[in-house]
């Protein structure tokens, strides 16, 4: 069980009722969430990466089958995750936060930055003697506006911020499509974390979640009974990147 896992079991066991989701009819593997003849537990594995990511989970956004957050915790190793609450925060968040190893980043829009904290946005201003530790906030686009501004351990952090020109440059396409996003192009919380890897030359675990989110996808909608899947061939890709993996 990794941090995420961990996070739905608690966040489950507190439920007084059970969380109603889209096709909730569907006998779901609890680990995955894909319905259970789709599940892909049995194909995951996890790359090594030169980052760190804590996710900061919106309250029932870690009940949710389709919450792609979970699928960086699925690949990258010594992944943290917490729910976020307006009125406290866990101890180990604020450790792991102020640990000398890592330069954390709070990953978010720069067009909705209200302070003038730095933001870095450049392909090559990674660069840094830490491991760089980005802060995901995980919930719907409404969600993760109140996590940033109501979360005062994330005031004095620097932003950083995907930008178009920055996802030009990567030729990056989102894939995503399970949840309506409120916005045109919004990318998925796994799609930002993959180009996070990307912006810092680990690619091979980048490549890896990438496509482990489109094989997420791809399962999803089989799990929904979605005709015209899109992305047919991602099995095959999946398959063939477990294969070139040098062994570890
Ligand atoms: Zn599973």
């Amino acid at each position: 069980m990794h941090a995420v896992h961990q996070l739905y079991f608690k966040r489950k066991s507190q439920s007084t009722k059970p969380f109603r989701a889209r096709g909730c009819k569907v006998n779901r593997c609890q680990y995955c969430q894909l319905a259970m003849d789709n599940c892909i537990c049995d194909i995951r594995v996890q790359t090594g990466s030169k980052c760190k990511f804590v996710l900061l989970m919106h309250d029932i956004e870690v009940l949710k089958p389709s919450n792609t957050g979970r699928l960086i915790a699925d690949v990258i190793p010594d992944t943290e995750a917490y729910l976020w609450s307006r009125t406290t925060v866990d101890n180990k968040l604020l450790q792991t936060l102020k640990d000398e190893r890592y330069q954390p980043y709070v990953v978010f829009p720069e067009e909705y930055i209200f302070d003038n904290r730095p933001v870095v946005k450049e392909l090559d201003s990674l660069s840094t003697s830490k491991t760089p530790l980005f802060v995901m906030l995980d919930g719907s686009w409404q969600e993760a506006k109140k996590m940033f501004r109501k979360s005062p351990y994330l005031t004095n952090m620097p932003v950083i911020s995907l930008s178009n020109d920055t996802l030009e440059a990567l030729s990056f396409k989102s894939e995503y499509f399970l949840r309506k996003a409120s916005k045109e192009g919004q990318l998925s919380t796994a799609e930002v974390a993959s180009l996070l890897l990307q912006l810092n030359n680990d690619h091979l675990p980048s490549m890896h979640l990438l496509l482990w989110s489109e094989l997420f996808s791809y399962r999803y909608q089989k799990s929904v009974c979605q005709t015209n899947l899109a992305n047919p061939d991602v099995e095959q890709r999946y398959q063939a990147f477990l294969s070139n993996l040098p062994s570890r």
